[in-house]
């Protein structure tokens, strides 16, 4: 469990700043919801976390890590996406697996460790299939699996639900909660749903064209007089 710790956090794509010294933390095995409406930058600060883009200015900690030194795929993170990228032609277990190989985790282990991982998104018995023989709700829920298999310090998800429908979110966020009753990770999740925000994060973060506007619990957000 690690904790995260944005800085200051400035970046462009050229014109004026998407987003500007963005400053928050997430507690070791928090959940913090980055919450505001489209464009106010929340993919933009994610996409630095991940070390997808290089902020113009400020620090990423993460435990005791200046990000700035440590690639894209030394960070130990875990990442989702809206649209869950799947590998199609790879079925359900080598999908889950794929981190572990990357990591050259033995294979015994890694069967072990996918295992675990489909029981703990109640899939067991899927292994086997091609993601295009699952619903959407399934799928997302592998791509989570994928996300954690690897055991990261911290997990950043990207409006990972918007594609589905209610009933469908509503599982998947039950999911979650349980996933992080379990393991405890550090968790940083995006969205535009208050609702989702509410339901899961100890945190929420809000957003506005770039800035960070307030940081408190969902409680002192939402249910003040
Ligand atoms: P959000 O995730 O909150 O919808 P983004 O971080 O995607 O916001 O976008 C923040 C701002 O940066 C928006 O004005 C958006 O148009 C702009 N932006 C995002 N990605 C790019 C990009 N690849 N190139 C240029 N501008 C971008
Ligand atoms: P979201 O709001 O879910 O982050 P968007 O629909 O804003 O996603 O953006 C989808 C993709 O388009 C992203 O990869 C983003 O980098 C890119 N993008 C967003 N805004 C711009 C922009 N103004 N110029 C170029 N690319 C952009």
């Amino acid at each position: 469990r690690k904790r995260l710790s944005v800085r200051g956090v400035t970046h462009s794509y050229g014109g004026q700043n998407a987003v500007s010294d963005i400053s928050f933390d997430v507690e070791a095995g928090e959940i913090v919801a980055l919450l505001g409406p489209s464009g106010c930058g929340k993919s933009t600060v994610l996409r630095a976390i991940a070390g997808l883009i290089q902020p113009k200015a400020g620090k990423i900690i993460l435990g005791d890590d200046d990000l700035a030194h440590i690639s894209a795929r030394s960070r130990g993170i875990g990442m989702v996406f809206q649209n869950y990228a799947l590998f199609p032609h790879l079925t359900v277990s080598e999908n889950i697996a794929y981190p572990l190989a990357c990591q050259k985790v033995p294979r015994v282990e890694r069967k072990a460790r996918v295992e675990e991982m489909l029981a703990l998104v109640r899939l067991d018995g899927y292994g086997n299939r091609l993601p295009r023989e699952l619903s959407g709700g399934q799928q997302q829920r592998v791509a989570v699996a994928r996300a954690i298999a690897a055991r990261p310090s911290l997990l950043l998800l990207d409006e990972p639900f918007g594609a589905l429908d209610r009933a469908l979110r509503f599982d998947l966020q039950v999911e979650l909660l349980h996933l992080q009753k379990t393991l405890g990770i550090t968790t940083l999740i995006v969205t535009h749903d208050q609702e989702e925000a509410q339901s899961l994060a100890n945190r929420l973060v809000l957003m506005n064209k770039g800035n960070v506007e307030q940081i408190d619990t969902p409680m002192a957000v939402y249910d003040r007089p």
